[in-house]
């Protein structure tokens, strides 16, 4: 389950991209809720997965 880094929100996200980075898997979701957008980068193994805000992002 992704959960929103800005607000919290554990619920279905919109999915709007999905890339390669090196050995990462990221996603680029956008909140339903608060509308921030953020990367979530999971290594092929699941081991390993991290937040990447958007620098930027104008909050509510
Ligand atoms: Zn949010």
């Amino acid at each position: 389950m992704v959960k929103c880094p800005y607000c919290g929100y554990e619920g279905k996200h919109t999915l709007l991209k999905t890339w390669k980075y090196r050995w990462w898997d990221v996603y680029y979701y956008q909140c339903p809720k608060c509308g921030g957008k953020f990367r979530y980068q999971v290594d092929p193994e699941g081991k390993r997965k991290s937040y990447v805000m958007r620098v930027g992002v104008k909050r509510g």
